[in-house]
C-alpha cells in the first residue's frame, strides 16, 4: 500500500488517515459475506428454504453453496429474505420545506439536493435498493453522488427533465428526435413523457401519434427506454408508438389494457399511496400551484377509480403490471404502503405484488442482469422482513435488514462474526 514520507505535514497526515480508512473499507468489502436464511422469496415467484447466500465483491456468488472460511455471517433465519425492491416511479427531490409547505422551484438548489439525499436514505432503509426518478435535472447529481461518492441511497435511474406534451407547440417529430438526443447526451437513463393533460379536463392527449412515435422510436435508437404519463386514449397511443412503459392509465378501457399486454408494454398503475399521501398531507400542499380545494376533491373522487383500474389491470391476461408508487413529498420511505393497497384494497396476490417490485420491475427498467432476483451473478441487493408478507402483507412495513451492493446499511437482527 502507498505510504507517504513521514516528513509530510498536516494535510498529508489527513490524507493518510483517509487512505487508511479507505483501506479498511476495501478489506471489509473483500471479505466474503454469508447470509444464513430459512425463507427466501427469490424475486421471480419461487420460495427457497434453509440455505446460504454467499456474497463476494458486492455480488451474489452462490445460493446454496458452501459457506467460505472467514466470512462475515448474518443470521437472517428468523426473517423473510427477498431481493431489494425496485420502485419504478419516484420523485426524490420533492419535499416539504422549513415552513412545512411543498418546496418550490425558487428554493436554493443545494437545499433541494440535500432533501433528495435524505429521501434517498429513507427509501433505502425502507427496502428500496433501486428507484427510477421521473424526473428532475437535479437527480443527476444525486444519482452520481450515490454511485461514485458512496452517498447512501438506492441506485437511481433518472429521466432528468421530462418532455411535456403541449400539442403542436411541443415540436415537430424531427425537433422531438433532437430533444431525445439531447437528453441522451445529458446523461438521462430513461425518457419521461407527459402525453395527457389534466384529469380534470378528461386527460386528453397532449401529444399526437406522430409525436409519440418520433420520441419513442428515437429513444430506442439511442438505447433509452421511454415512460409515458398517460390517461385514456394516450395509453394505447403510447403502446402503439412502441414506448416501454405507461404510467397511471386512468380511463384506459379493458380493450386498451389487452392492447398493452399484446404489445408487451409495461404498465404501472397506482393503487393508493400517491393519492392517499396527498390527502393525508393536504395542509402541506394546499394553495401551492394547482393544489386547490377542487384538486383535492378530485383526488378524493378518483382514488377509488384508480383502484378499480388496478383491479382490471391485474385481471388482464399477460399484462406486465409493475410496481411504481409516484412517491412525492411525504411518501418517501413509505413506498411499501403501495403493496398494502395493492394486496389488501385491490386483491392482488401477495407473491405477484412482490415480484412486480423485483424481477418484473427489473425487466421493465432493463436491469434484470443486475437486480430484481436472488441469483448468482446479480448485485447483492438483499432485504429481510420481520414477518411473512405472503400471509400478512403488512410485513413489508418491517424491513429490518437492507444490503445494497454487498454492504449492509440496515441490520437490526444480531450479527455474528465468524
Ligand atoms: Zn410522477
Amino acid at each position: 500500500m502507498f505510504m507517504p514520507p513521514t516528513r509530510l505535514r498536516f494535510t498529508a497526515s489527513l490524507a493518510l488517515l483517509v487512505l487508511s480508512h479507505a483501506g479498511n473499507f476495501a478489506a471489509a468489502q473483500d471479505r466474503p459475506v454469508v447470509l444464513r436464511v430459512s425463507t427466501v422469496l427469490d424475486g421471480r415467484g419461487k420460495i427457497l428454504r434453509n440455505t446460504v447466500i454467499v456474497v463476494e465483491s458486492g455480488k451474489i456468488a452462490s445460493v446454496g453453496g458452501a459457506a467460505p472460511q472467514g466470512a462475515i455471517t448474518y443470521d437472517l433465519s428468523t426473517l423473510t429474505v427477498l431481493p431489494g425492491w425496485i420502485d419504478a416511479h419516484v420523485h426524490p427531490t420533492w419535499h416539504f420545506d422549513a415552513t412545512g409547505k411543498l418546496a418550490g422551484e425558487n428554493e436554493p438548489k443545494e437545499q433541494t439536493v440535500l432533501a433528495g439525499a435524505a429521501n434517498s436514505w429513507k427509501m433505502l432503509t425502507a427496502g428500496f435498493t433501486t428507484v427510477q426518478s421521473l424526473g428532475s435535472p437535479l437527480d443527476k447529481d444525486l444519482r452520481d453522488a450515490i454511485d461514485r461518492l458512496g452517498l447512501p441511497g438506492p441506485h437511481i435511474l433518472t429521466s432528468l427533465d421530462p418532455i411535456f406534451g403541449r400539442g403542436e407547440a411541443t415540436g415537430t417529430p424531427d425537433e422531438l428526435r433532437a430533444v431525445v438526443q439531447q437528453h441522451a447526451k445529458n446523461g438521462a437513463d430513461v425518457i419521461k413523457i407527459f402525453a395527457s393533460g389534466s384529469i380534470r379536463e378528461g386527460g386528453k392527449p397532449t401529444l399526437s401519434q406522430d409525436q409519440l412515435n418520433a420520441i419513442c422510436s428515437e429513444a430506442k435508437k439511442v438505447g433509452l427506454r421511454t415512460v409515458v404519463h398517460a390517461y385514456g386514449p394516450s395509453v394505447r397511443m403510447a403502446s402503439l408508438a412502441g414506448c416501454t412503459e405507461v404510467e397511471h392509465g386512468l380511463y384506459a378501457t379493458d380493450d386498451d389494457l389487452r392492447f398493452l399486454a399484446e404489445h408487451g408494454t409495461y404498465f404501472d398503475p397506482q393503487a393508493g399511496l400517491v393519492l392517499q399521501n396527498y390527502l393525508d398531507n393536504k395542509p402541506h400542499y394546499l394553495g401551492i400551484g394547482n393544489y386547490t380545494e377542487a384538486a383535492f376533491d378530485l383526488m378524493q373522487k378518483v382514488l377509488p377509480e384508480f383502484q378499480e383500474l388496478f383491479r382490471h389491470a391485474i385481471r388482464t391476461l399477460g399484462l406486465k403490471v409493475i410496481f411504481g408508487t409516484d412517491a412525492v413529498a411525504g411518501a418517501h420511505g413509505r413506498n411499501a404502503e403501495e403493496f398494502v393497497f395493492r394486496v389488501q384494497t385491490c386483491g392482488q396476490d401477495p407473491m405477484a405484488a412482490l415480484v412486480s417490485a423485483n424481477s418484473l420491475a427489473a425487466e421493465a427498467l432493463g436491469i434484470q442482469d443486475r437486480a430484481g432476483s436472488i441469483a448468482p451473478g446479480l448485485d447483492a441487493d438483499i432485504i429481510a422482513l420481520d414477518g411473512d408478507p405472503l400471509k400478512d402483507i403488512t410485513a413489508v412495513r418491517r424491513v429490518v435488514f437492507v444490503m445494497r451492493g454487498g454492504k449492509a446499511f440496515v441490520n437490526q437482527p444480531p450479527v455474528q462474526n465468524k
